[in-house]
C-alpha cells in the first residue's frame, strides 16, 4: 500500500484531534475529486512498518490526546489497500482500542465484497459513496454530496451519534 499524505494532528477529518491517513489508489474516478493526485497505486510513499509505528505512537501521545484515527484518501477500500489498512487497524484493535476508526470510502455500503466488508469489523464510522457534483453541498457534515451517507457501526459509535441530539 502507498499512502499519500499523513497528518499527525487533524481537527477537519472526523470529530475531535485525530490522526488522520490518504491512502493512495482510487478507481471511482468522481467528477470533480478534491484529491485526484490520490488516483493512482503507485502515487505518494510507500506505507512501511515505520510509518505504522509513527501512527501507533502518535495515537497513543498523552501529550496530545487523539479521539481517533481518519482513514481517506484515495480509497482505504480499494482492493490493492485492503491487506494494508487490515494490518493497521489490527494494531489500533490492540493496541488503541479506545480509539475510534472513521473510514472514508467511495463504494457504497450495499455494494462491499466480502473482503471489503471484513474492514468493517475494525471501523466505527463508514462514510460512503462517490463524490457526486450535481449533488454537492457545502453545508452536510463529513461528506461532500448529499448521496453520500455516514454509517455508524459501532455500539460506541451510535452511542456518540445519540449524545449528539
Ligand atoms: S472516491 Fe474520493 S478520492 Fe476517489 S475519485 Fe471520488 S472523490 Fe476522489
Amino acid at each position: 500500500m502507498n499512502y499519500h499524505k499523513y497528518i499527525p494532528v487533524d481537527v477537519v477529518n472526523g470529530p475531535g484531534t485525530r490522526c488522520t491517513l490518504f491512502v493512495s489508489g482510487c478507481e471511482h474516478q468522481c467528477r470533480g475529486c478534491y484529491n485526484k493526485s490520490t488516483w493512482s497505486l503507485t502515487s505518494g510513499h510507500p506505507f512501511t512498518d515505520l510509518m505504522c509505528e509513527q501512527i501507533m505512537h502518535d495515537l497513543t501521545d498523552t501529550r496530545v490526546p487523539r479521539r481517533g484515527l481518519s482513514l481517506s484518501g484515495g480509497d482505504p477500500l480499494h482492493p490493492a489497500n485492503l491487506a494494508g489498512v487490515k494490518l493497521l487497524l489490527q494494531k489500533v484493535a490492540k493496541h488503541a482500542p479506545d480509539k475510534d476508526v472513521w473510514l472514508w470510502s467511495g463504494y457504497t455500503l450495499a455494494e462491499l465484497s466480502p473482503e471489503q466488508q471484513a474492514i468493517l469489523a475494525y471501523v466505527d464510522v463508514l462514510i460512503d459513496g462517490k463524490f457526486i457534483q450535481s449533488r454537492a453541498d457545502p453545508n452536510l457534515v463529513w461528506r461532500g454530496s448529499d448521496n453520500q451517507c455516514v454509517h455508524f457501526l459501532s455500539e460506541r459509535a451510535q452511542q456518540w451519534q445519540e449524545n449528539q441530539r
